[in-house]
């Protein structure tokens, strides 16, 4: 089978066969009864933004694009709260590194601090300090994060699953196609036309290690998406119009359309390797920031639930940890002054690529092009953030009552997109393996 992929997966030190053992056997079924918990379900996303590359031809008429709106008594009171929590908690501590204050306080009440704030700074003040917090906070992300905007909203990702659409055509090949232009670095022309015609095939023998990562992540994650779709593929559908039910499930010949290499110039096998290229980013950056995940409440308000939950990520924060083979993220930027540049550019054209998502023209493909993209972007904002290098060599992790959110911090939105994202990633790894079955 063509999808019976061996060796070293490229620019890493792991085979294939090591990842799919790992995922299928130890990260997969840990994430499918994570994901449904209610922390991680809910996820606030702006998809009414509109699209500022082009004129927007982004309402797509068909049925399965719409996403499902869940109840509002649905989202728990948790969540909905902590969000302000967290932002004035946040407020407080960006506040107190700047005037020099302790930054790190002991158990402190912040609503109690934050009256003493509120009363003792003026608005205007108040309003300069919180500009601040963000773009100091915004520098170091590689991804747009709009859940603050008018128009985002809390979706119920379970009620709109990652699955075929028929969103295709212009719209769909228009997106890909400004995706991989992204890949152009530094305004070369040679490079630009390798993209041009579309069909993203880039020699990858004549550039440098980051473009060939950046150009890997992007093919991985569209392998990702399409397999999804061949996975929970329309296998037959209602004949009412409005009816938006159907019965999904594999389908082989789309998978084989869509990798073989016959079908795809003898690429599709490359491509379906990229999507073990991005696990492995998304997986090293999991256990880079375990630290930091292990101190999070992941609360919800559900004391039962909320409990589960950070004993489920502790269990699997420590299996990750375990694992041998991580990806090397020194191997990127690392390059002396010519990667500072490098690293700038970089995190410009995921931001760039987040914004793109507002352009897709299926609501559903907006939702999860959208999470996929900032799980990636919170990825690589902890593989290559320096606050977080700084916490960790300062040893902050470990001193239970310092907070090192001063210094490194991921909102809910990033963590539930993060995981999410990642979720995708093992999921597809795991219906490679049905379809190798199938195929064999
Ligand atoms: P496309 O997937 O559109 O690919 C276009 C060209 O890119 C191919 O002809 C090939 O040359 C090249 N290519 C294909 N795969 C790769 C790869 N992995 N690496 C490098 N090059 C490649 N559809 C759904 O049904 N459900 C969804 O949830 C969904 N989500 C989407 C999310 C986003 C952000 C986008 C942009 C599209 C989404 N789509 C979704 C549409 C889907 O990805 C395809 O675009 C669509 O099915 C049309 O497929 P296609 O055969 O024309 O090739």
């Amino acid at each position: 089978c063509f999808c019976e992929l061996e060796g070293s997966i490229n620019d890493c030190s792991c085979d294939v066969d090591t990842v799919d053992h790992f995922n299928n056997m130890k990260i997969y079924p840990r994430l499918q009864s994570l994901l449904v918990k209610n922390f991680f379900r809910f996820y606030k996303v702006n998809l009414r933004q509109e699209c500022p590359f082009w004129a927007d031809d982004s309402r797509c008429a068909i049925r399965f694009c719409q996403v499902e709106n869940c109840e509002e008594q649905a989202i728990p009171q948790g969540i909905k709260d902590k969000g302000e929590h967290k932002e004035k908690a946040a407020f407080k501590y960006t506040r107190e590194a700047q005037v020099g204050g302790a930054a790190c306080s002991d158990g402190e009440d912040f609503d109690s601090s934050l009256g003493f704030l509120d009363t003792s700074i003026s608005d205007q003040a108040h309003r300069e300090f919180e500009l601040w917090a963000k773009h100091d906070e915004a520098e170091e992300d590689f991804c747009i994060v709009d859940d603050h905007e008018e128009g985002s909203q809390y979706v119920d990702l379970l009620l709109n699953p990652e699955r075929y659409t028929g969103y295709k055509g212009e719209s769909a090949h228009r997106i890909w196609k400004s995706i991989y232009l992204e890949n152009c670095f530094g305004g070369n022309n040679e490079t630009a036309n390798k993209f041009s015609n579309y069909v993203p095939h880039l020699d990858l023998r004549d550039v440098c290690l980051e473009q060939r990562a950046f150009y890997r992540i992007i093919s991985g994650l569209h392998s990702s998406i399409n397999i999804h779709l061949c996975s929970k593929y329309l296998l037959s559908e209602s004949k009412d119009f409005l009816d938006p039910q159907g019965i999904w499930g594999p389908n082989v010949k789309e998978f084989k359309r869509r990798f073989s290499p016959e079908t795809t110039g003898g690429e599709g096998p490359h491509w379906l390797r990229n999507l073990y290229f991005i696990y492995l980013i998304e997986l090293r950056a999991l256990a880079k920031a375990a630290p930091y995940l292990r101190r999070e409440d992941y609360y919800t308000g559900i004391a039962e639930e909320d409990d589960e939950v950070k004993l489920a990520i502790n269990d699997m924060l420590s299996v990750i940890e375990n694992f041998q083979s991580h990806f090397d993220e020194n191997a990127l930027f690392s390059n002396g002054i010519a990667s500072i540049k490098f690293k700038h550019d970089y995190k410009e054209k995921f931001r760039n690529i987040s914004r793109i998502m507002s352009c897709v023209g299926c609501d559903k493909c907006k939702l999860w092009g959208k999470l996929q993209t900032q799980g990636l972007g919170t990825a690589l904002k902890i593989l290559y953030s320096e606050k977080l290098n700084l916490a960790t060599e300062s040893g902050l992790w470990d001193k239970p009552h310092i907070e090192a959110d001063p210094i490194f911090r991921l909102s809910r939105t990033e963590i539930v997109a993060l995981f999410n994202a990642f979720g995708r990633l093992s999921n597809s790894i795991y219906e490679m393996e049905n379809f190798r079955r199938v195929l064999r």
